[in-house]
């Protein structure tokens, strides 16, 4: 496949170039000639993008990965019609064998994957290690302090944890920290009360992200600058965002891009399974979620996940917050996949995974191939 004429986007800026793929592989990037036979898609007029990469992901399409290999599938082939060429399944607060047959179900997907599908890079544990002041749409009862005997009694036997997301001012969660970050686990701080002194203080044991900035955490006050302050300061530190225009204001949108940099900021979905999908009421970790206008809120009014895809959140961030498209094309490509050190993913180069995004001019989505 030889995808002709788009503006491709290459080592962080647009060129005229063509990609061929070839065995779900980019062989090639360049002026190029079609070989005999070879199928060609014209891009004329159009933006050709990195398959997106997605750190953040409860559920997509009806299909939920708390419900086990099958919705993991679901999620794979469903996400990929999106441009979404790599995940990273979140897991919902669960109790511990619920859990652990959550993760099970993720780590057959990652090691045995679907053929039209979405790679799955490994699992992301946003719970039960949080505080239940922040607990937002996680269920309280699920909850507990951080500790590896609790961890390994929701992952033994499961090699495929890549992030976990905790409150790093629980009691116990520095050495949490220390021992994920031994263990080849990125640490993520939200559904926190932390000060931006207790999050610099986990950034030091290892913690390298902040999971959906600015929701479910401390405030950002001029003297307590909380888990976003933190996180927008320190440059050890990535930053998630929901960019939905929902989660968060346009302007804080804007102020986070502006002060993190396309390399330190990730756009995440975080949705959950009315994403693509109608308004309506839906499931998420056993409670109803009410869609409307796209939000997804519990009958509380809290916001339950997003109904977010990331072709949108690219669009958003160029929209809405007024970012440069070079600025915002690594946060949902190369700075994810960067993050957790998934290599092959989130550029247009030789040897990367097969699967290019084409947008139109207007930066709405034009289609996907792989
Ligand atoms: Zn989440």
């Amino acid at each position: 496949m030889l995808v002709k004429n788009g503006m491709a986007f290459v080592d962080g800026k647009f060129i005229r170039a063509d990609v061929r793929i070839e065995n779900r592989e980019i062989t090639a990037v360049g002026l190029l000639e079609a070989c005999p036979d070879e199928v060609v898609k014209d891009a004329e007029g159009l933006y050709v993008l990195p398959g997106f990469v997605d750190i953040h992901i409860h559920a997509f399409g009806g299909a939920d990965c708390m419900r086990g290999e099958a919705d993991v599938r679901r999620m794979s082939e469903g996400l990929l019609q999106t441009g979404v060429a790599a995940f990273v399944p979140t897991t919902m607060s669960a109790f511990p064998k619920e859990t652990h047959e959550a993760l099970e179900g993720i780590k057959h997907v990652k090691d045995h994957p679907c053929a039209n599908g979405a790679a799955v890079l490994g699992a992301h544990m946003e719970a039960p290690f949080l505080a239940p002041q922040f607990k937002g749409a996680q269920l309280g009862e699920c909850l507990q302090l951080p500790t590896v005997q609790a961890y390994e009694e929701m992952t033994h036997g499961i090699d495929c944890v890549k992030m976990m997301t905790l409150a790093p001012e629980l009691p116990g969660a520095i050495d949490m920290v220390s021992y994920l970050k031994a263990h080849g686990v990125v640490t993520c701080a939200a559904h926190s009360a932390a000060t931006a002194q207790q999050v610099h203080a986990a950034a030091d044991a290892g913690l390298s992200q902040i999971t959906h900035l600015f929701n479910a955490q401390s405030p950002l006050h001029h003297r307590e600058p909380g888990v976003p302050g933190a996180g927008l300061a320190d440059d050890r530190i990535v930053v998630q965002v929901i960019a939905d225009g929902i989660h968060l204001h346009p302007d804080i949108l804007r102020i986070a891009a502006l002060c993190k940099g396309s390399e330190g900021m990730a756009l995440i979905s975080d949705s959950m399974e009315a994403a693509g999908l109608p308004d309506g009421q839906y499931d998420l970790g056993g409670q109803a979620v009410f869609v409307k206008d796209g939000a997804a809120r519990l009958a509380n009014g809290v916001l339950a996940g997003s109904t977010l895809l990331l072709h949108q959140a690219v669009s958003n961030m160029i929209k809405l917050a007024k970012m440069p498209p070079e600025t915002v094309i690594p946060m949902a490509t190369s700075t994810p996949a960067d993050s957790i050190g998934a290599k092959g993913y989130g550029r247009i180069q030789e040897g990367d995974a097969g699967v290019l995004v084409l947008m139109d001019r207007d930066w709405n989505f034009a289609g996907v191939v792989a």
